[in-house]
């Protein structure tokens, strides 16, 4: 995914150089705003793959940015912290950012994090349907999860019917496709949103999961349990 676009929010002009040289040279798209202003003049319109963003800004703060960023949707954002301060890890984490990266960064770490974010997210397709309206979708063996209609569909046609619950554990399973999620993942992904699981109920709905995807609970091609660690959604097949 070489020409993914990238929104760089940076106020310092020489870092927004260096990660403007860095990124076109493996041949991103990228765009850089100064300040929060000019951030929400462009990203709109551009609809980056990925946002890059810097804690302290001359009309505003990376952590409310980022904020804003989750309550519309699910675009990566990696965090350009000052300091790699304990204090900026926990809140980048906790408003839900993929990663942060402190400053001064080695350009090596800087490629590798962006390069591992967006392979991560390119499982996520952005599909146009009818009446010009964007859908993401995610494709894994014969389904096809549609996220803003909250379908499922079997070969194309056939539809899949599930719960809210379901539907909000399997598209938290589809957003990190073939990485693992932790049971603390599995809740916090699904947590703040119509539907709410308490530890117990993950396994449940596992369970009910595997029987509509038709997976043999002993040795599940789609939807597997990774020892010690949680469950993990695969695309093979
Ligand atoms: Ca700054």
């Amino acid at each position: 995914m070489t020409d993914a676009t990238i929104l760089v929010l940076e106020d310092d002009p020489d870092i927004r150089g260096i990660l403007t040289q860095l990124l076109r040279r493996q041949n991103y798209v990228v765009h850089v705003a100064a300040s929060v202003r000019e951030f929400d003049g462009v990203r709109v319109p551009l609809q980056p793959d990925l946002f890059i963003l810097d804690v302290g800004l001359p009309d505003g703060d990376g952590f409310d940015v980022l904020r804003r960023l989750r309550e519309e949707g699910d675009t990566p954002v990696i965090m350009l912290t000052g300091a790699d301060t304990e204090v900026d890890r926990v809140l980048g984490l906790e408003f839900g950012a993929d990663d942060y990266i402190g400053k001064p960064f080695s350009h090596r770490e800087m490629l590798a994090r962006v390069r591992n974010i967006l392979r991560r997210s390119q499982m996520v397709q952005r599909v146009a349907l009818a009446e010009g309206q964007d859908e993401r979708i995610v494709v894994f063996g014969p389904f096809t999860l549609f996220l803003e209609q909250r379908r499922l569909a079997r070969n194309g046609s056939e539809e899949v019917v599930l719960t809210s619950g379901e539907f909000a554990l399997l598209s938290a399973l589809a957003k990190s496709l073939n990485r693992p999620l932790t049971r603390d993942q599995i809740l916090d992904a699904t947590q703040n949103r119509e539907w709410s699981p308490f530890d117990r109920s993950i396994d449940v709905l596992i369970g009910r999961l595997r029987r509509k995807l038709g997976d043999d609970p002993r040795n599940p091609r789609h939807l597997k349990t990774v020892r010690g660690i949680g469950y993990v959604l695969t695309s093979s097949e």
